[in-house]
């Protein structure tokens, strides 16, 4: 077993019975369920209307070198600066040797999980940088010294008094603060570190390649603050990002909100398409794009994974998961959690520690379902546990039950031998990680022949 296997293993099964976190976890889930038909209210054909969005992804996969390509030649004649990174060190790297250039004492963020992906705050604390995360989800986890719970909602675990509680032993703050009264506090908090800050980190819902446009998404505004205040703005994003349109973004920005957390359209939308220009007043003097790679060639590389690349991280699939919903978003150990990422994860991070999360699935198809991209998740789950075999990242005992239970279902002399408690006895036994987590098998009294020879008597 590998060490995520266990740690996942260990986690969830202290999660799943805690009824707490469920209370919890179905209480904002409901609230997201109640909301989400008032964003699909505003699509006449929502089928339709994913199918689209499912197009124009498979255009941008398709052709990602000629799009990213394009987004670089346009931002760049606006004088920012793209940047390639292959993996977390190299993009960790680039954004060090910015920092140093700056000579940068404190950074921004806004929301981005492909900072959460290259650990970005620890790596800047390593290097003696202190890095704010101004979303407030976001900061309430930094306070807590925890990593973001979900991708869309990074304090979804935690309640109005969790997080009072928070505040107060964290800031001081009286214990009894309403959630409004909580927002002000961190909100006075976190405008002096715009002002501080020598470089603001931002992430992107997309990038825009006929444009060369980054186009970020939010309801706080902390990221436009995170953007414009300090007078360097580095972007960190993934390659799959891109759409190749900037009118792609009339789909695909009301189609992340609704999907998103149910609004028809978040608070503030912003495309950036470089640093201050000379004609303008404000934003940052340098902008640097740094485009991340990190396994998503894996993904690519294969035409059947190759879909999973299609997520604008909407989080849908979570918040339909009967599994995400039991063991919650830190029982997976990863960036990404939930059905998305228990795709993905194996290919962006190796497939023999990681192929357990294709396993931690019901295979219901509800993340299919709901995906607003309609990516095949369950489907890409099951090519997972098939590339796990392939690839000899099984487990040798699991290879050889399945053998053994090839050889004796193909086998009418073995299936008939013995009677049904017999079978039981044998099986339940043999396959105790099976049944320990399940109830035993319980085969029939007969054997498919007697059955059939039962039935056939009948007949005549
Ligand atoms: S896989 Fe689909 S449902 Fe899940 S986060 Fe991505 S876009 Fe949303």
């Amino acid at each position: 077993m590998s060490k995520s296997s266990a740690i996942f293993l260990a986690k969830s099964t202290v999660k799943a019975p805690d009824k707490e976190h469920r209370r919890k976890i179905n209480f904002n889930i409901g609230k997201y369920n109640a909301t989400v038909p008032q964003g699909k209210a505003q699509f006449v054909d929502m089928m339709q209307v994913r199918q689209q969005a499912k197009n124009i992804k498979w255009d941008a996969i398709e052709h990602l070198d000629k799009h990213l390509e394009s987004f670089e030649k346009q931002i760049t004649e606006r004088g920012a600066k793209v940047l390639w990174a292959a993996d977390a060190e190299e993009a960790l790297k680039y954004i060090g040797k910015i920092c140093k250039e700056k000579n940068c004492k404190s950074v921004v963020k806004s929301k981005s999980m492909v900072t959460e992906e290259i650990h970005l705050n620890h790596y800047l604390k390593e290097h003696g940088i202190d890095s704010v995360e101004t979303d407030l989800g976001e900061y309430i986890q930094q306070l807590d010294g925890e990593p973001p719970y979900h991708i869309v909602t990074p304090a979804m675990h935690k309640n109005k008094e969790d997080v009072a509680k928070l505040f107060a032993d964290k800031l001081g703050t009286p214990h009894d603060l309403t959630p409004k009264e909580l927002t002000l506090v961190a909100r006075e908090k976190l405008r002096e570190k715009y002002i501080q800050a020598e470089v603001g980190v931002t992430g992107a819902n997309f990038i825009v390649a006929d444009i060369g446009g980054v186009a970020i998404t939010e309801n706080e505004g902390n990221a436009r603050l995170s953007c414009a205040f300090p007078k360097t703005h580095i972007v960190i994003v993934g390659i799959e990002k891109v759409v190749p349109s900037m009118n792609d973004l009339a789909l695909f920005w009301p189609l992340l909100s609704t999907y998103g957390t149910g609004q028809k359209v978040t608070v503030y939308n912003s495309i950036v398409t470089g640093p201050r220009q000379s004609n303008e007043t404000d934003g940052p003097e340098e902008m640097y794009v740094i485009l991340l790679d990190n396994g998503r060639t894996n993904l690519l590389k294969n035409p059947k994974t190759r879909e999973a690349l299609y997520c604008i991280r909407c989080g849908a699939c979570l918040n339909a998961c009967p599994i995400y919903k039991n063991i919650g978003g830190h029982s997976y150990d990863t960036t990404y959690s939930g059905p998305i990422g228990s795709v993905i994860t194996p290919h962006l991070s190796g497939m023999k520690e990681y192929k357990h999360l294709s396993n931690a699935s019901s295979l219901c198809g509800n993340c299919t379902e709901v995906c607003p991209v309609r990516i095949n998740l369950h489907e890409l789950l099951l090519e997972n546990r098939h590339e796990a075999v392939e690839s000899g990242a099984g487990s040798i005992s699991e290879m050889l039950a399945w053998r053994l239970w090839r050889v004796a279902s193909l086998n009418r002399f073995i299936m008939n031998a013995g009677n049904g408690s017999l079978k039981n006895w044998v099986i339940n036994r043999t396959f105790k990680a099976w049944t320990k987590h399940r109830s035993d098998l319980d085969f029939s009294q007969k054997t498919f022949n007697e059955l059939w020879k039962e039935k056939m008597d009948k007949k005549n």
